[in-house]
């Protein structure tokens, strides 16, 4: 797949997976995108660092610029007083910083990967992503990628891409029916980690 390069978006990616199928279709659409990687929500940092590594990946196999900024925000997360409000505040808090860097760099239009997950909140992100864009003076594409979510999955495992198996924020990998096998991979990684440092 090669991105035609006619009009800029900024496309906020929260991994490579849910990056494939989007790409695909703005492609088709002749957009230039720009990835963007700001998940503070992304938890621990290990899964930060692995979810960041699989969208590189995928940006050096179709050639195009990625911008990556911030960390995980555990502490952040867990000092929010109101839990059943954290998605509202996770959406908004990347989408804006997606918006703010979309102004600051005169890219016209800004989306979101998290568009393409059947399992995220679509209307928020609508409503959220709307907002923002009349805030920041952008066009926000509200696209439905939706249709498309497995056959990016199947792209990702051709490219060899990590997949997660949660959201991303440390409650909802205790959700995770998978939590323990993520926990130990986390400490493995960790391990790694400051085996280099
Ligand atoms: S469940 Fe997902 S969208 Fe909701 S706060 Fe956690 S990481 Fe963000």
């Amino acid at each position: 797949m090669k991105i035609k390069k006619t009009e800029g978006i900024l496309l906020h990616c929260c991994c490579g997976p849910c990056a494939e199928y989007p790409l695909q279709q703005l492609s088709a659409e002749n957009y230039q995108p720009t990835l963007y990687y700001f998940n503070p929500n992304i938890q621990p940092q290990a899964e930060w660092q692995r979810r960041y590594e699989s969208l590189a990946k995928l940006s050096d196999l179709l050639d195009l610029s990625l911008v990556a900024t911030g960390a995980a925000a555990t502490e952040q997360w867990l000092s929010l007083p109101d839990q059943a409000e954290r998605c509202r505040f996770c959406y908004r808090l990347r989408l804006e910083e997606a918006a703010r860097y979309a102004q600051a760099n005169r890219f016209p239009v800004f989306s979101t990967t998290l568009l393409v997950s059947p399992y995220q909140k679509r209307e928020m992100i609508v409503e959220i992503g709307q907002e923002l864009a009349d805030s920041y003076g952008l066009k926000f594409l509200a696209a439905d990628w939706r249709p498309g979510f497995r056959a990016g999955q199947q792209w990702a495992r051709e490219h060899g891409l990590y997949r997660q198996r949660y959201c991303g924020c440390i409650f909802s990998l205790e959700e995770s029916s998978f939590k323990e096998r993520i926990k130990a991979e986390h400490a493995r990684l960790e391990q790694g980690i400051s085996d280099r440092t």
